[in-house]
């Protein structure tokens, strides 16, 4: 892989929602203002694409030419004051393995972000992948679907919010340790094929200790060998952009990475971590 290192110290949120995505109602130029404001160097917008999402009431789909001409006309009004990328968050499931194929034949993302939002195509969500079904098996169900989409998405750049699964059990059901030989599968699948992880910071925003993935996750993703972290704050609101980067940064550095990262052309940028 080529590398592009970078010394200089720059912020870009990467996991950033707006009103092409179904659960949300925010104007992209809002995100735009509020990033100059608050001093980032870039956003990449990654809106929701859940291809068959087991919701009937949410497609979670968008309209790829009104998203590209929307973002075009941004990057050409804020040229020079924030760097604007085009990503997608893609919600990964193993029945829309082929749709992934051509699904991605004609667009360009400079990002695609893989994430899981739906376990044995069960909304995590509403709950409905615990309906007679233990939480145990909701969320061997989760890391299943988590092992079969991160060896078999050839498009994907990065995996989304890892351990999201903790979200949608009772408190105290998910430890990582005991769903450990199915998160290192993952992980050694996503290094062989460098894949990148993705910080998602809102982990500390749903109440819960820690980022997503806990530090012991990412630690492991680099004892294999990972180094491909981005940082993403999976804001539906201006106000949130960049929550929690200091300390996500700092959390890093503690465990060894030098660099974050960012996507452009689907080409991965390192960015030194200070
Ligand atoms: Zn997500
Ligand atoms: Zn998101």
């Amino acid at each position: 892989m080529s590398r592009n290192f970078k010394e200089i110290n720059e912020m870009y949120d990467f996991h950033v929602h707006t009103y092409f995505s179904d659960d949300c109602s925010i104007e992209m130029e809002s995100y735009v203002m509020h990033a100059i404001e608050q001093g980032l160097t870039g956003i990449c917008f990654t809106d929701h694409i859940d291809i068959d999402y087991p919701c009937p009431e949410m497609k979670f789909q968008f309209d790829y030419s009104r998203y590209i001409d929307e973002i075009s006309k941004l990057k050409e009004k804020y040229k020079g004051k924030l760097d604007i990328l085009t990503g997608i968050e893609f919600g990964m499931q193993p029945h829309i393995l082929e749709t992934d194929k051509s699904f991605f034949q004609d667009k360009c993302f400079d990002y695609i972000l893989g994430s899981i939002h739906a376990a044995n195509r069960k909304e995590l969500y509403g709950g409905d992948f615990l309906i007679d079904n233990t939480e145990k098996q909701g969320i061997t169900d989760y890391f299943n679907d988590l092992i079969c989409c991160v060896k078999n998405f050839k498009s994907l750049h990065n995996l989304g919010h890892l351990d999201a699964i903790s979200r949608y059990v009772s408190k105290g059901s998910y430890k990582a340790v005991d769903f450990m030989e199915y998160i290192e599968e993952a992980l050694r699948a996503m290094v062989y094929n460098g894949k990148g992880l993705e910080v998602n910071t809102s982990g500390k925003r749903y109440g819960l200790p820690h980022f997503h993935p806990e530090p012991g996750i990412l630690a492991l993703y680099q004892k294999l060998g990972g180094e491909i972290v981005t940082l993403g704050s999976d804001s539906h609101n201006p106000s949130t952009l960049g929550y929690g980067f200091a300390e996500a940064k700092e959390m890093l550095l503690s465990l060894g990475f030098k660099y974050h990262t960012i996507f452009r052309s689907g080409k991965p940028e390192f960015i030194k971590l200070t």
